[in-house]
């Protein structure tokens, strides 16, 4: 077990790569807030780790919103008493080329996936500073180190969780808090779902190892990050992505 009675939040957790965190996080007997702005998927993930044993709450939130993020972070200290991880994995995209990007289509993505990460950190670091120990995983991408065609808002999201990343492991690191961004590669989910499958078919035969990626390798990494084997590790970006770069 290696998250043994650890209280982790995991938000955009009722699909994709969240859910697949939240799965395995519970198997590793963590007691995982189920952090979701649907209250179909968030309930029904919380519901899966339940029937397994194990142990959840759903939590709805909508990690723009700060006062939703307030709310999130009441109701697991309240059910929980403490917060030991945070992953902030909720983002979306909404594509487009430069030229033609709506101020809409930069808003939406700006505000899920780069102001709704400081949302959440924001909200749950005094309580890791209270108990002098904490871990925040942040999910960037490989498009936030390398940029991607159509997708200006994203990549821009995707790089500043990384510099986010830097600068808490400097300002957090030394009250007992590790935070750490896992950059993933293309990744077989309802998000990737919406690419052309010539995208996706050009994407694999650039990967080294031949496949796009599954939830489970995000999940696999991110679980490392969670647990004490990473306590040495911070401000690190640890890509998840085949080798696509190489
Ligand atoms: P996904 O399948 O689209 O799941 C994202 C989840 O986040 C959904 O359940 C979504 O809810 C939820 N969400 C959206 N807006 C929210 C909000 N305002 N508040 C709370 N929850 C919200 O995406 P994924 O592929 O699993 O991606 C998960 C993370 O990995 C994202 O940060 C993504 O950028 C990153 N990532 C993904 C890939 C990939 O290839 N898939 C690669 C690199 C990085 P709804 O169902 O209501 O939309």
């Amino acid at each position: 077990m290696r998250l043994r009675d650890k209280v982790c939040i995991v938000t955009g957790a009722g699909r994709g790569i969240g859910k697949e965190i939240a799965l395995r996080f519970a198997s590793e007997g963590a007691k995982v807030a189920v952090c979701e702005i649907d209250e179909m998927t968030g309930a029904a993930t919380a519901s899966e780790i339940q029937e397994k044993g194990h142990e959840a709450i759903f939590v709805k939130v909508d990690v723009t919103n700060r006062e939703s993020v307030k709310a999130m972070v009441e109701e697991t200290t309240s059910h929980y008493g403490r917060i030991d991880v945070l992953v902030n994995n909720a983002g979306i995209t909404a594509d487009a080329l430069l030229v033609k990007m709506t101020e809409e289509q930069w808003d939406k993505v700006i505000g899920v996936n780069l102001k709704g990460v400081f949302n959440c950190t924001q909200a749950v670091a005094p309580k890791m500073i209270e108990q002098g120990k904490g871990k925040i995983i942040n999910i960037s991408s490989v498009v936030g180190l390398y940029g991607n065609f159509g997708q200006t808002n994203y990549a821009a999201t995707k790089s500043g969780v990384i510099g986010m990343t830097k600068t808490w492991g400097k300002e957090l690191g030394r009250k007992g808090i590790n935070v750490n961004a896992v950059a993933p590669g293309f990744i077989i989910t309802e998000m990737t779902a919406k690419m052309p499958q010539k995208v996706l078919d050009m994407m694999k035969d650039k990967t080294p190892l031949g496949r796009l990626g599954t939830p489970q390798d995000v999940a696999s990494a991110v679980l490392f990050l969670a647990s004490d084997e990473s306590d040495y590790v911070n401000g690190a970006v640890l890509s998840v992505d085949g080798g696509i770069v190489l």
